[in-house]
């Protein structure tokens, strides 16, 4: 009888594994940087490193998917690490006015070592932690959440800044708020896009608003495509947006240029 095997390497998903671990480590992750604009004058004032995986056959990989197939692996740590390393060599020759954010995973705050790993790596990019940001979602946090917060607390006290991301795309635990050394909240696109045209979004995201403010947390709104959209929040207080109305995901040359033209 034929068994099935566990690394069948005619199986499409465990070649995709393969693949995915194999890239990891020739460092063959790429890192796109889209720009994020102060809602006040549109000026723009840093980048989000997302990282982007193109399969030589099956073409661009979702960083979500990406993500996924790390995790199976367990080379998640390994991942993250190779973002955040380009990311900041790229971020170390922007201006200083210029901010970076990197996301990052359950899976790098239960790693042992990883604050200290983490800001080893910043320190060796010669990047300002002032000028960092870190991204984490909240859905993720659930397993541990005291756990987290006392890595992302060591984080903090470099002077890092730590974000909630994609804050209203799911279960909203608010509980997070109280219990994270966070600096500020990333909307996520879901609570934008009836702003525009329904009374009721705007008054959802104008109460989130109003509690981050409140919290003294910085918010950013994701997924802004719209000039209505745009026009929504200005009236709020949110101090940044990403988006495509002003720029999708960009290569290092094409944010760096964008960047200059501002100047
Ligand atoms: P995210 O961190 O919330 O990143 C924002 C995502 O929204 C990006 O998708 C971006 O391309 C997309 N986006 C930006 N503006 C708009 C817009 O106006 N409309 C719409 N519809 N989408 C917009 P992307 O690059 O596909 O990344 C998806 C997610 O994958 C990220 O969501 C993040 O959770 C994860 N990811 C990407 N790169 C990394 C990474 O290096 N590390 C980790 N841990 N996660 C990553
Ligand atoms: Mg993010
Ligand atoms: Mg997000």
């Amino acid at each position: 009888m034929l068994m099935h095997s566990v690394t069948d390497p005619a199986d499409p998903h465990e070649r995709l594994l393969d693949a995915c671990c194999a890239a990891i480590e020739r460092g063959e992750i790429d890192v796109l940087f889209q720009p994020q604009f102060r809602i006040q004058d549109g000026a723009i004032v840093g980048a989000e490193a997302l990282a982007r995986w193109a399969h030589p056959i099956d073409g661009a990989i979702a960083p979500e998917m990406l993500f996924m197939l790390a995790a199976e692996r367990g080379c998640v740590p390994q991942l993250t690490r190779h973002v955040a390393h380009r990311a900041l060599a790229v971020a170390a020759g922007w201006p200083d006015h210029l901010r970076l954010s990197v996301n990052i995973t359950p899976a790098d705050v239960a790693a042992p070592g990883f604050a200290s790993d983490f800001a080893a790596l910043v320190a060796q990019a010669r990047f300002e932690p002032a000028r960092l940001t870190v991204e984490i979602t909240e859905e993720v946090l659930l397993a541990d959440v005291q756990a987290a917060a006392a890595v992302l607390g060591k984080l903090r006290a470099l002077g890092i800044a730590i974000a909630l991301d994609d804050f209203g795309a799911g279960f909203c635990n608010f509980r997070y708020l109280k219990l994270l050394p966070l600096s500020g909240l990333k909307l996520d696109r879901t609570m934008v896009e009836g702003i525009a045209d329904d009374p009721r979004d705007l008054a959802v995201l104008r109460g989130i608003c109003a509690m981050a403010r409140a919290l003294g947390l910085v918010v950013t709104v994701e997924g802004i495509e719209m000039p209505a959209q745009l026009a929504a929040v200005s009236g709020e207080s949110c101090e940044t947006y990403q988006g495509f109305l002003s720029a999708p995901p960009m290569s290092a040359a094409d944010f760096a240029q964008l960047a200059a033209q501002q100047r």
